[in-house]
């Protein structure tokens, strides 16, 4: 705890991507002076327009109060960065390798290194990239070799849980806070960076539990929770695919099962799996890690949930050949001289982001079989097409769905779980669905006359 009366640390985030630009905005909301640095010169000049440059509810118009404020600013300037934080976050990506499947660290290490040459004053830098174990104390040698050595800087690592869609709530409401320190001093700072939190917690009558530890235990926390998070999804996806060979409804046995607190509800629904740019590459990168430190061993059982989570895009592709008649030869199913519809090509709902998301997959996967593949997303449409050119965009579902010979939903955005089947049947040339989220009304589909496929049920 930091002396009462403490003065708030002036706070920087390296990085304004979907977390560094979330956390540069929601700072500001809850009071500190915020400075945020990207190396993407359009990105900054966005922002400081008032533009948010993703798709995430409720940040518009947190920017556009903050900027006005004068509390919130961007800049590309890294010295100006240095001069004006006490604590600077690290919120740069850490993308899969393209040769490997362990972490691309270049970015954190560009970021660090340019800050730490540049520091001219006593300031905490904090990680908050998501990163392989042995990150932070690499990050520390980084820091003594490049900056000054007088000037007292420090390294922590503080790893972030927010989800996309919710990102806003889950900053200014988080429901921990992690952070791996080295000193007294580091663990002052960071309360007093997050004192905002606790602060507006305390006027809602909630507390926010804060878990120190040391820097490999804050490395980890964050990648178990996600390996957690996956094997779930996949426990649950496993389960679909024996109940499809088994003539069983993987959304009741979710439901029955989920009843046992022990197991839970959240997080156990079938469908098309997990995607993003985080749950995928953070269990390859921890496998890698893992094994780089001789314990792969343990974690074996997440390269099947990586198998299972992939092996629910090529069974919708199946679905959709069984629903048109097609015959699978050794390639494949042929998709071809057929037209599919397709609704939805981000991970999940309420976000534009379409790294590694199932439903962009698929439908590339339904274009290499030969279909004609109309989309339609109502945030993702423009980094979709940067992402796969060769599907057919489309400006909304009924363009979409147009003269269609099956349809598939592929992302369960409130649009398409609320679609009038009635309505939609008569704009397609063949009433066949499948629904890869088991987010559909499957009864009112099929009074509508549709031929209704979900994951994992009969
Ligand atoms: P992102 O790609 O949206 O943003 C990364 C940003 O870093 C980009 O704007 C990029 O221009 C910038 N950048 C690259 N090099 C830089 C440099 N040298 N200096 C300053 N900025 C630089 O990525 P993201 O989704 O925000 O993820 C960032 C990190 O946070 C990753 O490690 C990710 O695993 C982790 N994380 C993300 C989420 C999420 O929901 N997106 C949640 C928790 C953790």
């Amino acid at each position: 705890t930091p002396p009462s009366g403490a003065p708030r640390p002036r706070v920087t985030f390296l990085g304004t991507g979907y977390l560094g630009a979330t956390y540069a905005i929601c700072y500001a909301e809850l009071g500190y002076e915020v400075l945020g640095f990207d190396v993407d010169a359009d990105k900054i000049a966005m922002l400081n327009a008032g533009e948010v440059p993703i798709h995430e509810p409720g940040l518009d118009e947190l920017l556009k109060r903050n900027l006005a404020a004068g509390r919130l600013r961007f800049s590309t300037d890294m010295a100006e960065v240095a001069e004006f934080g006490d604590v600077h976050f690290i919120c740069v990506g850490t993308p899969q390798r393209a040769d490997a499947m362990g972490a691309d660290l270049s970015y954190v290490e560009a970021a660090v290194t340019s800050l730490a040459q540049q520091l001219t004053r006593q300031a905490l830098i904090v990680g908050k990239s998501t990163v392989p174990v042995g990150t932070a104390e690499w990050v520390e040698q980084l820091v003594s070799k490049h900056a000054p050595t007088d000037l007292g800087i420090e390294v922590a690592w503080s790893p972030e849980f927010l989800q996309e869609g919710f990102a806003v709530d889950d900053v200014l409401r988080p429901n921990r806070i992690v952070v791996g320190v080295k000193s007294e001093w580091a663990n002052g700072m960071l309360y007093a960076a997050h004192k905002g939190v606790f602060d507006l917690a305390a006027t809602e009558d909630r507390e926010v539990p804060m878990v120190v530890t040391d820097f490999a235990t804050a490395e980890l926390v964050k990648v178990a929770a996600n390996a957690f998070l996956a094997t779930k999804i996949s426990f649950i996806n496993a389960m679909a695919e024996v109940c499809e060979a088994a003539g069983g409804d993987v959304t009741h046995l979710a439901r029955a099962v989920g009843f046992d607190p022990r197991i839970g509800n959240r997080f156990l629904q079938a469908g098309l799996g997990f995607g993003g740019a985080c749950l995928p590459k953070d269990i390859r990168a921890f496998q890698a890690r893992a094994q780089e430190l001789g314990a792969g061993e343990a974690l074996r059982f997440l390269h099947e949930v990586d198998l299972i989570n992939l092996r629910r895009r090529t069974r919708v592709v199946q679905l959709a050949a069984d629903l048109l008649g097609r015959r699978t030869g050794p390639a494949g199913p042929d998709l071809s001289g057929t037209r599919i519809g397709v609704l939805g090509a981000t991970f999940k709902p309420n976000t534009d982001d379409v790294r590694d998301a199932p439903a962009l997959a698929v439908a590339s996967l339904l274009h290499k079989a030969g279909a004609d593949v109309h989309i339609y997303d109502p945030q993702g449409m423009d980094r979709a097409r940067a992402v796969a050119p060769e599907l057919t965009y489309e400006p909304g579902i009924n363009e979409a769905v147009a003269d269609a010979d099956l349809i598939c939903v592929l992302t369960e955005w409130a649009d398409f779980r609320n679609a009038d089947p009635v309505a939609l049947g008569d704009l397609v040339a063949g009433r066949r669905v499948v629904d890869g989220r088991n987010c559909l009304d499957s009864a009112l589909w099929a009074q509508a006359g549709w031929e209704y496929r979900g994951m994992g049920r009969p």
